[in-house]
Parts: structure tokens; C-alpha cells; sequence
């Protein structure tokens, strides 16, 4: 979902932004009424998540999955291994992709366990020669959430941070670099944000395309070629929005009070299931099945028609999955947990 107030100031500045005559789909990038926007989204951004000066908020058009091979090509550095948690789908995808690059060296591996869970930290192997240590936050088809920062001493920590940026406040001095495709918490697809220490940049890989540099991104302001000037733009009135709302402390309240409700909910009914270790439970990504899984099909058709949308699991792991991400409003849950307790009398 993206924000209603967002969405209605988007609309009422559609055809004509602030009196230019324009709408902000026809501005010229390097016009000055689009950098305006551009730079007014970062400084929001940098308000939000207090991003220290010595990082780079970058606003790129390809993807977090694109940051998958661009954060070996930019931060191996002339160093030939990297550290990996397999936490779930998004981290494998990553890990697959860094092996073309470097020897992926894994840290700890929730594969046995089928990524409900993550090992005590006692049994991490990191490597003392990464270049970086990579992780997901939140592994957004299982609904599992680290529920703190590893440290990793003078190692450059790398966090894919798509699905629970902007949740909760973060210390971004933990990290060398951050990504996040817009799409899940922020604002409409076709954006991913990098924010990333600048002293880790400048020395690529041979043959890392111009666009892939992310010092080359730093030093055009991410305008080295046309960005997606729309969505940047609507991530800035997210930015905004969250601002409005008391920022990332205000966000985390309302957030930590929808996931404890709905897990309460399916806790407190054998109806109901989430296999997710208490402990690593995501607060965006709330997946759960059906103890008689041939009720699916009828537990989605009638959600849909109670107005509850897009419920449906990843193909992957299949199940029901409630993501609860910044813009669902408490009563969006508060409707979904009341389907629930009525889906379960007809049907428990
Ligand atoms: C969705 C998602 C991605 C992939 O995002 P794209 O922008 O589609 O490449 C990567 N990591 C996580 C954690 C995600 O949730």
C-alpha cells in the first residue's frame, strides 16, 4: 500500500505541480523545478533516517537486485572473499549472484531449519580477510527479521534493507552500505535506494559498467543518466509523510502494535499457524498457514471479498502472508485479524 494522503496530494499535483504548468512526469530532470524535488526527497530522507554527511544517498533505477552484483563489483576492493548470512530466498539470491564475482563464504545458514530461525550468534563463521559482510534484514517471503545488527568489528556491514526500511529507527553508522528497492516500504516500484559509506567507494572491479559505480552515481546526484524522476518523487512525499507522523520512533509504535496483534491472533488459535521463531519474527512480512490448508483457496476468495487484498504467499512457500508494511493502517489489521475469528467459526 502506499499512503492515501500521499497517493490524493499526488493526484491534486498531477497535472500541475506547484503552479509550473507541468506535471512532474513531463519535467526535465535537470530542470530547476524537478531538482527541487529530487534534492528536497534526499534532505527529507537524510532528516528521517539521520544519515550521517560522510554517507551517499543514492537514488538508482535498477532494482535491489541490481545491488546484488553492483555491491561485489563496488566493495570487494581488490579482496577476493565475502561473508554471507542465508537467512532465506532474498539472501540466496544474493549469495548466487556474489559468487561470480568472489568466493562467498557463509556465515551462519537457516536453510536446515527452513528459515524460521537464525543460529546463536556463538556459531557465526566470519572470515577475518571479507571485504564485506553481507545481510537481509528481513526476509520478506519468510517473515523472518534479525532482531539486531551483527558486528562485525572494522568489516564493512552490507544490509538489504528492502522490506523493513523506514519500520523503525536504525543506526546507519553501523553499516557501509544499505539498500532498498522502493517498492516494499517506500514508495512505487522502479526505485532502490543505496545509502553508502563514501571512504568504500572509487575502487570497482575492471569492466563495472560506468552506471554500476556507485561513485559515479554519488558524483551526478544519481543523475548520470534520466533517474525515475516519478517515483523519486513519490518516495519524497513518503519521506515526507513520515515526517508528519513523528518520524521513524512514531512509525516503529504503530508497526510493533499491528505485528503483535496479528501474531496474538494466530498464536491464540490452532486454526492458524506461523512457524517463525518468536524471537526473529518479522514486523512487515507476517506469513502464516491454515492448519487444513485445502481451506486456502476459500480463506483468500472470501477475504477478497471483505476487502482484504493481495493476501495471498509467495509461490515459493505457498500459505497466506500479511504484509503489514508502513502505509496499512491499524484498522486494515484490526479487519483482517476480525475475518479471521469469523473465517475460523464457519470453518474451525
Ligand atoms: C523484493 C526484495 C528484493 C528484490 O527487489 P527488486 O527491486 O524487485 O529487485 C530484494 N530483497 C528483498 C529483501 C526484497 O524484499
Amino acid at each position: 500500500m502506499l499512503p492515501s494522503d500521499v497517493m490524493k496530494k499526488a493526484q491534486h499535483e498531477m497535472l500541475d505541480w506547484q503552479g509550473s504548468s507541468m506535471s512532474v512526469m513531463e519535467m526535465s530532470h535537470r530542470g530547476v523545478e524537478y531538482t527541487s524535488i529530487a534534492k528536497q526527497a534526499e534532505a527529507d530522507l537524510r532528516e528521517v533516517m539521520a544519515i550521517p554527511d560522510n554517507y551517499a544517498v543514492l537514488f538508482l533505477s535498477s532494482g535491489a537486485s541490481a545491488q546484488f552484483s553492483m555491491i561485489p563489483m563496488n566493495l570487494l576492493r581488490g579482496k577476493k572473499k565475502a561473508d554471507y548470512f542465508n537467512t532465506g530466498s532474498w539472501s540466496r539470491k544474493a549469495i548466487a549472484e556474489a559468487k561470480r564475482y568472489c568466493e562467498v563464504n557463509i556465515v551462519s545458514d537457516s536453510t536446515d531449519n527452513n528459515f524460521t530461525t537464525i543460529a546463536d550468534k556463538s556459531t557465526w563463521q566470519f572470515s577475518a580477510d571479507a571485504a564485506y559482510v553481507h545481510y537481509t534484514v528481513n526476509e520478506t517471503i519468510h517473515g523472518l527479521e534479525f532482531d539486531d545488527i551483527p558486528d562485525t568489528g572494522d568489516i564493512p556491514l552490507v544490509a538489504d534493507l528492502s522490506s523493513t526500511i523506514l519500520s523503525r529507527p536504525i543506526d546507519v553508522s553501523r553499516f557501509g552500505l544499505i539498500y532498498a528497492g522502493a517498492q516494499k516500504n517506500i514508495g512505487p516500484a522502479g526505485l532502490c535506494i543505496v545509502i553508502v559509506r563514501r571512504d568504500l567507494l572509487g575502487d570497482t572491479l575492471a569492466g563495472t559498467p560506468t552506471l554500476c559505480d556507485y561513485k559515479v552515481q554519488d558524483e551526478s546526484g544519481s543523475m548520470h543518466n534520466t533517474p525515475a524522476t516519478y517515483s523519486w518523487y513519490l518516495s519524497g512525499l513518503v519521506f515526507d509523510w513520515v515526517k508528519q507522523l513523528g518520524g521513524l520512533t512514531a512509525m516503529a509504535d504503530i508497526n510493533k502494535r499491528k505485528a503483535d496483534k496479528l501474531y496474538a491472533a494466530i498464536d491464540a488459535s490452532s486454526f492458524y499457524n506461523n512457524p517463525v521463531d518468536k524471537r526473529y519474527r518479522s514486523w512487515m512480512n507476517i506469513p502464516f498457514t491454515l492448519t487444513d490448508n485445502s481451506l486456502e483457496a476459500d480463506f483468500l476468495a472470501q477475504a477478497k471479498e471483505h476487502g482484504l487484498l493481495t493476501l495471498k504467499g509467495h509461490k515459493e512457500v505457498g500459505g497466506i502472508r500479511a504484509s503489514i508494511y508502513n502505509a496499512m493502517p491499524e484498522k486494515g489489521v484490526d479487519a483482517l485479524i476480525n475475518f479471521m475469528a469469523t473465517f475460523e467459526q464457519k470453518h474451525g
